[in-house]
């Protein structure tokens, strides 16, 4: 069988190396260049490549086509292989019908990462040998290729989502939904809350689907549709008969039959939305049977998750923390509840159609000063300026932490939490909180 694999990253490199393994004729293309670290790879594993183009004779030969996620449906070879009848997937499609192990699969708009991540460390901690893949470091394929694992935990994007037909997860898990990459689904949000809901759709009774209760999209789909999965809900508002919710400051877990309890404040992730990312990673390793005491141990103990509401550095009493993930409002939401001292907010980027509305009681309580690091900062001028005196707009990270220090007192905090994605003066997400590192440590 012909196997074509659009892009040749990390899902496109793991995918040719697990399908030559298991006999299928592979062909890598990608549209734009290929790092020279995976056509080496590629080279080792003898397997035949193109960059640049897209050759259409041999990519329209193929009996199945695994598309990187990074690629979308509009994309003309993409529509063109639709139109044939070819069947386009995910990598994770691909490489789930070579596996007979658990996978828990973990989707939702914001938390993804860090729930993963808190997950995977609680099953490792407990003692079982889960990979920790998806959208994470090595890939899914690749991993399932080398077959060293009894499990993964799979961070699950909703482009990975929107390529699957069998997968199905023995645990999923739905942090919450609010709109983002709404360019990648019509503009419109029933799309995307529907796609992020496919997580569930192959699952039987035997296996659970672990949900925010207090997110009302989330609600309002499991009125209005089917599942057959066990639900498992969590809450930081409800008591809840069976779920995970909050009582006198402690999480409490009734998912099985004896009861875990967990003081927030020995939590090692600090912010709301942190305590709900551990009640999430708590029910799975609940039914995957880690033990109680090394589940409240190992909550205690994870280190976090970079760019994620990162603590920098502390300089003449200014906490500097690096949110740079935080590249929609709703991130950058649970980042400002999260702060307990007066912040100078380095926010802006490229604007994903951010509503800035919800942000504004934060603003109103928490924020002495605005530092706009962007190349457009006119929509967050326009949504503050009536409630923050101070506000300056930046065009390099260096300036704009300069520009923070300044304004700073002691006892403040410096937060860089941009609720947009970073294309405009960086490479990724990454490179800005790398950035904001550098120039926190050049102070
Ligand atoms: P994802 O992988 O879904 O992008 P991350 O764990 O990388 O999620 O976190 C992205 C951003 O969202 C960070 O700024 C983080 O502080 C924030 N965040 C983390 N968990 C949640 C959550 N449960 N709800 C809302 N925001 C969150």
């Amino acid at each position: 069988k012909r196997l074509v694999i659009l892009g040749g990253g990390e899902s496109g490199v793991g995918t040719a190396i697990l399908g030559k393994k298991k006999g299928y004729e592979v062909f890598v293309s990608d549209f734009g260049k290929i790092k020279d670290n995976y056509k080496e790879v590629l080279a080792l594993n003898k397997l035949e490549w193109e960059e640049e183009r897209h050759t259409e004779e041999k990519i329209l030969n193929a009996d199945v086509v695994m598309k990187s996620p990074g690629i979308p449906d509009k994309s003309p070879i993409v529509k063109l292989l639709i139109e044939k009848g070819i069947p386009v997937i995910s990598e994770i499609e691909f490489a789930y019908a070579f596996i007979d192990v658990p996978t828990i699969g973990i989707t939702g708009s914001n938390g993804k990462t860090t729930t993963t991540m808190l997950t995977h460390h609680l099953i490792r901690q407990g003692g079982l040998n889960m990979g920790l893949a998806g959208n994470i470091g090595k890939s899914f394929a690749w991993q399932v290729a080398e077959g060293k694992h009894e499990g993964y935990v799979l961070e699950i994007s909703s482009f990975q989502l929107d390529g699957i037909e069998k997968y199905r997860p023995h645990i999923a898990v739905l942090t919450n939904i609010s709109p983002d990459h709404l360019d990648r689904y019509e503009y419109n949000y029933e799309l995307y809350i529907d796609s992020k809901f496919r997580i569930t759709m192959n699952q039987a009774e035997d296996d659970f689907f672990i949900y925010d209760a207090d997110d009302v999209m989330i609600a309002k789909w499991i009125d209005n549709n089917k599942m057959r999965a066990t639900p498992i809900p969590f809450s930081l508002t409800k008591t809840l008969k069976k779920g995970i919710y909050i009582k006198d400051n402690t999480i409490i877990s009734t998912i099985t039959n004896e009861e875990f309890t967990m003081p927030i404040n020995e939590l090692s992730l600090e912010g709301k939305h942190n305590v709900k990312n551990a009640m999430a990673a708590t029910a799975v390793a609940q039914l995957m049977k880690i033990r109680k005491e090394t589940i409240r141990e190992s909550l205690s103990n994870f280190q976090g998750v970079e760019h994620r509401l990162e603590k920098v550095l502390k300089i003449q009493n200014v906490q500097y923390i690096n949110d740079s993930k935080a590249t929609n409002t709703n991130a950058t939401f649970f980042a400002l509840e999260s702060m307990t001292a007066p912040t100078i907010w380095i926010v802006g980027g490229v604007d994903k159609g951010n509503d800035y509305d919800e942000l504004m009681p934060l603003v109103r309580e928490k924020v002495k000063a605005i530092v706009c690091l962007g190349i457009d900062n006119e929509k967050i001028i326009n949504a503050f300026g009536n409630v923050i005196d101070v506000m300056v707009e930046t065009t390099s990270m260096a300036e704009a932490v300069k520009t923070a220090q300044k304004l700073a007192e002691k006892g403040d905090v410096v937060l860089l939490s941009p609720a947009c994605a970073s294309f405009d003066l960086f490479e990724n997400y990454e490179d800005r909180g790398k950035q904001f590192k550098a120039a926190v440590q050049n102070l």
